[in-house]
């Protein structure tokens, strides 16, 4: 059957070994899973979830008791004072920027520590000119990149104590670049060296992919507020879009006057039918980043047994639910994105190619067989093409349909 679907026997033959010296990495993640199961269950016990509150509101969307559930319980996951949780959020780009919109003012600083944010971000912060950027609203944007992987402690405190920083952001997960993400371990540590020098810069985590990898989250070791996507980790595949940024009451209360209206905040807001998602989505979360990191275990071990170089190494501690795999060459990297895309549930038959996409100055090129549009905690991987031909792939629902698209995938590569 395995052969019918396109998996050659060489490679069926390589996963068993893999499967076997995987072994103790998958114990782990499971440890993880029950841990970070434990805390889920936890929420929606005392806040007593139940059949109610997947009931929902149209129109204005006052008084949305599940919605306001929903909120109490990531907050409670995330030992948070509050939470703001909507489907009104497009995407974790759309709360991250109306986080930063929602906390910084005309001639405030923001600093990211951990080099340039995300792509996304580039014309929200006018990196890229946009008329409508934080810099044409007279907002200043400063970086400190990482050294060897590491936040650059002394550059970071020198700046701090030269002029007042509004806000620092610390994007976790890698993006498209090459760096390591961040584990909760450096991120304790640089907080408490920020803390010594400046007790109110706001600290903002980009906390996407990260979820549920570790059983600590940003919250839990000093960061003011965390924001991320729902059609990542805690969507769970289920979350049909939205987002979430959690943290200090009166941060999140600015952020939602930001996304909704001054004065009305977050007492508006119809949840529009998707609470029962939410929650679903969210009770499976733990599973299925577990399931992510299992399907990026086995991946890394796989593709460097066939000789290309991986980031994470398969039995390295991961930060995120990203996998990078260096190519080295175009021909690999689309053949490999094509047999993604070949293994997935949806649009099989749809053959990805490298493309012009807005924002990116290399073409690029995407294997997305998802349920939901864009979904990245379901199987995906994309690429820019060129030199050294990365991979980065991401999610899957489940580790045994994670692994049947990978070894499909593999198997178009061996001659
Ligand atoms: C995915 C992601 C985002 C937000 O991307 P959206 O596609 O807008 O949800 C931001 N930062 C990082 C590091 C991400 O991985």
């Amino acid at each position: 059957m395995l052969e019918e679907f396109g998996i050659k026997k060489q490679i069926i033959e390589l996963s068993k070994e893999v499967e076997l010296e995987i072994k103790d990495e998958l114990l782990k993640v499971d440890l993880i899973c029950q841990n970070n199961s434990l805390k889920v269950l936890k929420a929606f016990n005392k806040n007593k979830v139940s059949d109610i509150h997947f009931n929902s509101t149209t129109g204005y969307g006052y008084n949305d008791i599940g919605r306001d559930t929903i909120e109490k319980v990531y907050a409670d996951i995330f030992e948070a004072e509050d939470a703001l949780v909507r489907s009104q959020f497009i995407s974790g780009s759309h709360a991250l920027t109306v986080a930063l919109f929602a906390f910084l003012r005309p001639g405030d600083v923001l600093l990211s520590i951990t080099g340039k944010p995300y792509d996304t971000l580039d014309e929200v912060i006018g990196i890229e000119e946009n008329a409508s950027s934080l810099k044409s609203f007279g907002i200043k944007y400063e970086q400190i990149d990482l050294i060897d992987n590491e936040f650059d402690i002394n550059a970071i405190c020198n700046r701090l104590k030269k002029s007042k920083v509004k806000l620092i952001e610390i994007q976790r997960s890698k993006g498209y670049s090459t760096r390591k993400s961040i584990t909760i371990e450096q991120l304790k540590d640089v907080i408490v060296e920020i803390r010594k020098v400046d007790k109110d810069v706001i600290i903002m985590i980009d906390n996407c992919y990260c979820e549920f990898v570790d059983i600590i989250e940003p919250t839990q070791v000093g960061a003011d507020i965390a924001v991320g996507s729902l059609i990542k980790n805690l969507g769970g595949g289920i979350a049909p879009n939205g987002a979430y940024i959690v943290g200090k009451k009166n941060l999140v209360s600015l952020a939602a006057e930001r996304l909704t209206v001054p004065g009305e905040g977050k007492e508006v807001g119809p949840s529009l039918g998707m609470n029962k998602s939410l929650l679903q989505g969210l009770f499976l979360a733990p599973s299925v980043v577990a399931s992510s990191l299992k399907t990026a275990i086995f991946t890394s071990c796989l593709l460097e047994k066939l000789g290309y170089k991986v980031e994470p190494k398969f039995n390295s501690q991961r930060a995120d639910i990203v996998q990078n795999i260096e190519f080295g060459n175009s021909s690999d990297l689309i053949k490999y994105c094509q047999g993604i895309q070949a293994g997935s549930p949806i649009d099989s038959f749809a053959i990805p190619e490298p493309w012009d996409m807005p924002g990116y100055t290399d073409k690029v090129i995407m294997a997305a067989g998802a349920f939901t549009q864009g979904s990245s905690i379901e199987l995906s991987c994309d690429g820019p093409i060129r030199a050294p031909f990365i991979a980065y792939q991401q999610g899957s629902l489940t580790y045994e349909y994670g692994k049947l698209a990978v070894m499909r995938a593999v198997s178009l590569l061996i001659k």
